[in-house]
């Protein structure tokens, strides 16, 4: 007999299988309880102690039998492992990426897998509070509870780190430039040139009057750079800035940093800046290099 099959054609298939299951009489408990009336069952073991959410028909300790020990969870635990979710396949929850985290509720010892919302991925970490948030609509299943939202009070807020960043995109600030400004400059700097101080004296310059020191409106990319963009807990590494016109006082001046070149190698981003006064006139213009806000730990 011929054993070989290289003529033979393969079709791949798929088939869907609609099936039902019994969750057992504890399963069956908690999701009623779930459903009904928006209560988190667990069962404590009366032997060892151990809180087990979901709940268990047996110790998995001390074989103790657990049917009889019913308690009540609260809905806020901590995230004790987690993973983010990448690929797509048709069965999954919400659409990917999201957060798949290991929720330990308060007063329970077992963690239980559901999805993690309220935190960028990027500062997902472990240790970090959640709350359930139940669904809308019952579907008689754990997600019942739509997700766990990470308490508000615990996010570290920084900017948009190297992977969020575009080419183009862009932030500024605007301020105008006052006389009080120029004298605490002048204090803060130590320049007391009379161009910036005596009328007199500005009169008889090419000016004709008092301007401000070029560093002054320079430091207005600062609040863009270290609060827009990328934003907080950006670091710079060079600004370079050439100075195209004066800045009389008075003036509005608007700083704009955009990011023209991701470098890979070393994860930076150099920035395109300009500075502009209330008639649209470049004041001055220059470049950044900077270290985008990494996640902190
Ligand atoms: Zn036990």
């Amino acid at each position: 007999m011929d054993t070989t099959y290289a003529d033979s054609f393969i079709v791949e298939g798929k088939l869907s299988l609609p099936y039902q299951y019994f969750a057992g009489r504890t399963g069956s408990k908690f999701i009623i309880s779930l459903r009904d009336s928006k209560k988190i069952l667990g069962v404590r073991c009366n032997t060892c102690n151990k809180v087990f959410v979901p709940p268990r028909s047996t110790c998995e300790r001390c074989f103790a039998d657990l049917t009889q020990s019913w308690v009540e969870l609260k809905d806020t635990g901590v995230v004790t492992g987690f993973t983010v979710i990448r690929y797509e396949e048709p069965h999954q929850p919400v659409k990917p990426p999201y957060i798949l985290g290991m929720i330990l509720l308060d007063g329970a010892d077992t963690p239980f897998p559901h999805i993690v919302k309220g935190v960028p991925i990027s500062q997902m970490k472990t240790g970090l509070r959640v709350k359930a948030v139940f669904a809308k609509k019952t579907t008689s299943t754990i997600r019942d509870i739509d997700h766990f939202l990470v308490d508000e009070s615990q996010k570290i807020e920084i900017g948009y780190t190297y992977d969020e960043l575009e080419i183009g995109m862009a932030a500024t600030f605007t301020k105008t430039i006052t006389e009080t400004d120029v004298y605490l400059f002048a204090g803060i700097s130590g320049d007391f040139n009379p161009m910036h101080l005596n009328e007199e004296f500005a009169k008889k310059t090419p000016f004709g009057t008092r301007i401000a020191h070029g560093a002054l409106p320079q430091c207005l990319i600062a609040p863009v750079l270290g609060m827009k963009m990328p934003g907080l807990g950006t670091v710079a590494l060079e600004i370079t800035t050439r100075f195209r016109a004066p800045t009389y006082f008075g003036d509005t001046i608007t700083a704009r940093a955009e990011v023209v070149e991701k470098i890979e190698a070393k994860r930076w981003v150099r920035m395109a800046l300009t500075w502009t006064n209330q008639h649209g006139k470049l004041v001055a213009e220059g470049a950044a290099l900077v270290i985008p806000p990494t996640p902190l730990s």
